[in-house]
């Protein structure tokens, strides 16, 4: 028998099958240690078969007691490498706790103590010469067994020598770490209305794709729980996705309260340990439910009856680091293997995921009511340039003011949401909201200032900085940009005595700070939390009735194709938020913007209304989903030889074009950031037909690993959700 290898080095030029023979069997999906030029490293068995040409090298050792790698994700493994330029040892580093390579990670025992014989024989077998073993013999009970750890306490040598005169004997077991212990809710037991109802069974009979589009509040995690329930009875498996953050806790504690230790964590906050083990007890089948952020759609579970990305739109469902991938392709792999439903779910679908459901591609069900049967949110849009022209300069208009003093009055909660994102700013007359668009992409410019240049940052035409206004001649430009300390400052200023948390990325370097800020606020210790992005997903706080949005504009001017719809779903769902229980809730949005689309749909609910609009100006600009945008990116420490390589990669992509119609247009330019730390960096954007993906996507690839030398790097990105 042939084993086909994968050897564990993140490095194209090793990134394909070797062959080796083995003296003894081996499953498929093992872990091997094998010789490898003139050393040894780690392996991945990812095939057999009877014979090779090659002349072979025989395996060492199997790694492992168990097989790490199912079936389906060797096959997953395999699509990637071919369809997504992934290589093989990085998709397959995915499927595995980290800590397992090298052998860095253990099953965690406890150790147990007995006394075999009675306390009066004890005695006699100790002596007199050994008080240390009398003292402990003292404390320890007669009866059953005891945590080594308790006699630790009198010295590792006194427990040794109780253990060699028999007096003590010791058992190890074999324990599971349990993340988050205090997250044990108890099920909540809710009757599931009728479009709750009308969900599960369209999703339930649905073996393929399912957009389940439900407003903010109207029990989707409910919907959920009830299709992962029936796909349990039949003995099959479920995979449950949440975005990053601050999500995780909450269903968590939902979750364990329905499927109890059925439910396996996957999820960043972990120690090491307490990851391996969550994953083995999914790999033993001990777990039938794992739920985690992205890197759990490579959960080790078998016989997969559903996969559920919830809030389906979120960016964090993009890896955009090496490896890249996007957890709905993924998802949709697993979907297809399993033969079993996908459910993609969200207030606010992406547009490319509604585009599908529009077409008929994914089957679409709706939820149009909350669970709480109380109506929307009121959202009242406030015109920031009125504020100014009425000689308030505050970062907080009139309107909110007054809302904050009678909500703290009345003893509610506020949310204020702080919008802020990447690493640039645009320009924006501060008297009538001007903001200047790229005149080829309708996309707005990102103003950079090492040479006070405003720059497209898709095809990177340039422009001059303002002096003035071009809409009104105001010369009061802004390029600022107001954070959470400033809002907590003026908050304590205004509000004295009101206590104000904040949770940013800042805030929340360490393991559970998110949490405990999100609990204490739950707790009502505070009145009024600040934050950005991280308050947005879907939390659940019963006495949060008022959401105020400052700067509600700054996605909009975000330098990306995506920017409306991203404004839309954050106002969307952080609107959400508020009265979510028995208390009505209203949302104030300030704006210096007022008359723009995304605010009339948004304050209305009118997701399709916004969807409609939207999708016909990427039509119009063919931007996705009417194409895919393919980002090269070439690094190098030589500024010079970046270049060339762009210049290279650029007449390549050319050439493509004039070949093939699918790819229409093709830009290159500095990226965004030019620079990080030594690297220079240059972009080739192109753009392709979606139908031509399958055709072009190969031939990128191939070319962008050709030039992929010595001195540059390249990366290839499809729909980038962070181009920087
Ligand atoms: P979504 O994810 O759609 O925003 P959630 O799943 O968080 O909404 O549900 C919102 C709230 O409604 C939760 O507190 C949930 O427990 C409650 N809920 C869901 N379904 C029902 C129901 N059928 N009856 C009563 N309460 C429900
Ligand atoms: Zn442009």
């Amino acid at each position: 028998m042939i084993y086909q290898v994968i050897v564990d080095i993140s490095n194209s030029n090793v990134d394909r099958v070797f062959d080796y023979s083995c003296p003894f069997a081996i499953e498929e999906g093992s872990r091997v240690k094998v010789p490898f030029g003139n050393r040894t490293i780690e392996g991945f068995v990812i095939g057999t078969k009877e014979s090779t040409d090659v002349k072979t090298k025989d395996i060492i050792a199997k790694l492992d007691d168990f097989t790490p790698v199912t079936p389906e994700m060797i096959a997953l493994s395999r699509y990637l490498k071919q369809n997504c330029n992934i290589r093989y040892a990085d998709s397959l580093r995915l499927c595995i706790p980290g800590k397992l390579r090298g052998g860095r990670i253990k099953e965690l025992t406890r150790g147990f103590l007995r006394l075999d014989v009675s306390k009066e024989i004890a005695r006699t077998l100790i002596g007199k010469n050994a008080p240390k073993q009398l003292a402990l013999l003292e404390e320890i009970s007669p009866e059953g067994e005891f945590e080594s750890i308790l006699a630790a306490g009198y010295g590792q040598s006194a427990v040794k020598g109780l253990l060699a005169k028999g007096i003590l004997s010791k058992t190890v077991v074999q324990v599971r770490r349990k993340p988050l212990k205090d997250m044990d809710g108890a099920a909540k037991k809710v009757v599931l209305s009728p479009q709750q109802q009308e969900a599960v069974e369209t999703i339930y009979n649905n073996m393929g794709t399912t957009v389940l589009h439900g407003v903010t509040g109207s029990g989707k995690t409910e919907v959920y729980m009830a299709v992962i329930d029936r796909v349990l009875k039949e003995g099959k498996s479920a995979i449950m996705l949440v975005p990053e953050i601050s999500l995780t806790p909450q269903m968590l504690n939902v979750f364990r309260g329905r499927f109890g230790d059925k439910v396996g964590l996957l999820h960043s906050g972990m120690s090491d340990g307490e990851r391996f083990d969550e994953w083995m007890k999914l790999l033993n089948k001990e777990a039938t439910v794992a739920l985690g952020a992205r890197s759990a759609v490579f959960a080790p579970v078998e016989n997969v009856g559903v996969i559920i990305i919830d809030e389906e739109h979120d960016t964090s469902y993009v890896s955009d680091s090496n490896p890249r991938y996007h957890t709905h392709e993924i998802a949709e792999f697993r979907r297809k293997y399993n033969n079993c439903r996908l459910v993609l779910g969200s207030a606010t679908p992406s547009l490319d995921t509604y585009y599908k459901a529009v077409k008929g591609e994914y089957k679409l069900v709706k939820m149009t009511a909350r669970a709480n049967k109380r109506a929307m949110p009121e959202m009242e849009i406030v015109d920031m340039r009125k504020e100014i022209r009425a000689g308030n300069n505050n970062m907080f208009s009139r309107r909110l003011l007054a809302e904050l003093d009678k909500t703290i009055k009345a003893g509610n909660q506020a949310m204020i949401y702080i919008n802020r994102r990447g690493f640039a700013s645009f320009v924006r007359c501060k008297a009538c909201g001007y903001v200047p668009h790229c005149t080829d992409c309708e996309v707005s410019l990102t103003y950079h200032k090492e040479d006070n240049r405003l720059k497209c940052h898709y095809c990177g035409k340039e422009y001059y900085n303002l002096d003035v206004c071009p809409e009104c001649g105001n010369d009061k430009l802004s390029y600022g940009r107001i954070g959470t300390e400033t809002v907590m400052e003026e908050l304590n200023k205004l509000f004295p005595g009101v206590k104000v948390l904040r949770l940013d990325n800042d805030t929340t370097s360490s393991k559970d700070s998110t949490a405990k800020i999100l609990s204490a606020f739950a707790a009502k210790e505070a009145q009024i939390l600040v934050g950005t992005q991280m308050i947005v997903k879907g939390h659940d706080f019963s006495d949060v009735t008022l959401v105020g949005v400052l700067d509600a504009d700054l996605s909009l001017y975000y330098s990306d194709y995506r920017s409306n719809e991203t404004t839309f779903q954050q106002i969307t769902q952080v609107a959400g938020r508020a009265g979510r229980d028995d208390k009505e809730g209203s949302v104030i949005i300030q704006t210096y913007n007022p008359a723009h689309y995304v605010f009339r749909f948004a304050r209305q609910y009118d997701y399709e209304g916004f969807f409609e609009k939207e999708n016909n100006v990427r039509e119009s600009t063919s931007f996705p989903p009417f194409s895919k945008i393919v980002r090269i990116l070439l690094k190098s420490e030589n500024e010079e030889k970046a270049l060339r390589a762009a210049r290279d990669c650029y007449q390549r992509m050319r050439k493509i074009k004039e070949e093939k119609t699918g790819l229409f247009r093709v830009q290159a330019m500095r990226a965004p950031v030019k620079r990080i730390s030594n690297e220079f960096r240059f972009q080739v954007v192109i753009w392709i037909k979606t139908e031509a993906e399958k055709d072009l996507l190969p031939r990128i690839y191939a070319e962008a690993d050709d030039l992929n030398g010595k001195n540059v790097v390249t990366f290839v990105e499809v729909n980038p959700i962070n181009m920087r």
